[in-house]
C-alpha cells in the first residue's frame, strides 16, 4: 500500500475537472484497502472513495485520504435449480467488462446495462439503470468495509434501499462504507427485455436478409444498447462529461396533470405508485438551455441533460451553470431538479 500526497485528479474524472487529493492511495486488494483505512483512522483523515470517476464533480481539492479502487476478480456460483447463477465481482472491475464477461459465459440479464461507464463498486451507489433495467432487479448482496471501524459489512437488497438513481449509500449510509464486491443473480436461459422503445426500434431496424425475424439474443440486445449509446451520448474522452447531470423529476399525479394542461407535449411515464416521471431533458430543452454556454462549460448542443467541460472548467463554474438551470426550471415549471453526480471536496475560492 503506497500513500501519495497532493495527487492531481484531473485525469481520474470524466469531467476532467481540476482537483487534488491531499492523500491518495490506489488499492488493488482488500488487505491494502483495510490498511489504507486503518492509516486514515490513525491519522484522523476523512476518507473519500473514487472508482472510474464518471459520476463525480470535484468542487475543489479533496482533503484527507482518497482511496481509488483497483481490485479485480470475478466468480460464479451455481444456485438452486441451475437456471440461476450468482456472479460476484470485485469493486474495482470495470462494469462493462463484467457485463461482457457474464454474457460470454452464457449468463444473461445484464445486457441492457452494457457500456455504462465506471466500476462495479459504484454501481449500487446510484442503482445504475438504462434501457428499462435497474441494477436492483439483478442485485443479491454486497460486501463492504466500514470506514470508521474497518469491519466487514454485508448488505442484502432490502438493506440497500434502492430507488431511482438512489440507495442507502447516497442517504443514511453516505460516506460510511467502501463497497468491496457486488453479487448479482443472472439466468442461464436468455429472457431478453426489449420493452424500452428506443431499444425495440434499434433492433427492429436489423438489416434485411437477417432471417432470425423477431428473435433477439442477449448478445443482440447488448450490441444494440452499445450502438445506441455510442451514437447518442458524447464520449467523455472527446468531450468531458458525466452523462446525465440531472435526475428525471418524479411528480405527483395532480401536479403532472396541471403541467400537462399547460404543456401538452410534456412526456410523462406513470410509475407504480401513481406518480409520473418526466424527462429533465425536455424541461431544460423547452426552457432554451440546450447549447447554452457557461464559464468554460456548456449544455451539450444535442443533449440537454449533459453538461460538458469546454476546456478549463472548474467544479465551481460547472456547478454555477447547473445552479442557473435549476433556478430557471423551478421558476418556469415549479420543479426542483436534482443533480445526479456526487459532489466531492469543498468549494474552492475562485
Ligand atoms: C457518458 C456517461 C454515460 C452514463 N450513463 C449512465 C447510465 O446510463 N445510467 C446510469 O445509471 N449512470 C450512467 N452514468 C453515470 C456513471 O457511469 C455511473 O453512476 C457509474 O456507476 C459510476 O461509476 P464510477 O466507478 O465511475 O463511480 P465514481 O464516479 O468514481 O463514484 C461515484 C460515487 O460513488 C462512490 N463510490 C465509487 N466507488 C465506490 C465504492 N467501491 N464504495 C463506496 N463508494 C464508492 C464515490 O465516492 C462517488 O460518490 C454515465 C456516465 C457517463 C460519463
Amino acid at each position: 500500500m503506497k500513500i501519495r500526497a497532493n495527487v492531481n485528479l484531473q485525469s481520474l474524472n470524466t469531467l476532467a475537472l481540476p482537483g487534488r487529493a491531499e492523500y491518495f492511495c490506489r488499492v488493488d486488494n482488500n488487505q491494502s484497502l483495510a490498511e489504507a483505512l486503518a492509516y486514515a483512522r490513525a491519522n484522523n483523515l476523512p476518507v473519500s472513495v473514487l472508482g472510474g470517476g464518471s459520476n463525480v464533480v470535484f468542487r475543489g481539492n479533496i482533503s484527507g485520504l482518497m482511496v481509488h479502487l483497483a481490485t479485480r476478480g470475478i466468480e460464479c456460483a451455481q444456485e438452486g435449480d441451475g437456471l440461476c447463477v450468482h456472479w460476484t465481482a470485485a469493486a474495482g472491475e470495470n462494469w462493462h467488462r463484467f457485463v461482457q464477461h457474464t454474457l460470454a459465459e452464457k449468463s444473461y440479464g445484464l445486457e441492457n446495462l452494457s457500456l455504462i461507464p465506471g466500476l462495479v463498486g459504484a454501481a449500487p451507489i446510484q442503482n445504475i439503470g438504462a434501457y428499462g433495467l435497474e441494477l436492483s432487479e439483478r442485485f443479491v448482496s454486497l460486501q463492504a468495509l466500514e470506514i470508521s471501524s474497518g469491519k466487514i459489512a454485508h448488505f442484502n437488497k432490502a438493506e440497500c434501499r434502492f430507488g431511482y438513481r438512489d440507495s442507502i449509500f447516497k442517504q443514511g449510509a453516505a460516506g460510511q462504507f467502501v463497497i468491496t464486491s457486488v453479487t448479482l443473480a443472472l439466468n442461464t436461459e436468455p429472457n431478453v427485455d426489449i420493452s424500452y422503445p428506443a431499444l425495440a426500434a434499434a433492433l427492429s431496424a436489423r438489416p434485411q436478409g437477417d432471417d432470425r425475424k423477431d428473435e433477439f439474443s442477449p448478445a443482440d440486445v447488448s450490441a444494440a444498447v452499445c450502438a445506441i449509446r455510442r451514437q447518442k451520448l458524447p464520449d467523455p474522452a472527446v468531450q468531458a462529461n458525466a452523462g446525465s447531470f440531472f435526475k428525471n423529476p418524479v411528480l405527483g399525479k395532480q401536479y403532472w396533470q396541471k403541467l400537462q394542461a399547460e404543456y401538452p407535449q410534456l412526456p410523462g411515464y406513470p410509475q407504480a405508485d401513481g406518480s409520473v416521471k418526466v424527462p429533465a431533458a425536455w424541461l431544460i430543452d423547452r426552457a432554451g438551455w440546450k447549447g447554452a454556454v457557461g464559464q468554460n462549460c456548456a449544455v451539450h448542443s444535442e443533449h440537454a441533460l449533459v453538461l460538458v467541460n469546454s476546456g478549463a472548467c472548474s467544479g465551481g463554474q460547472l456547478l454555477q451553470l447547473a445552479e442557473d438551470i435549476i433556478v430557471d426550471i423551478q421558476r418556469r415549471f415549479g420543479i426542483l431538479l436534482v443533480i445526479e453526480p456526487q459532489l466531492l471536496g469543498l468549494p474552492a475560492q475562485e
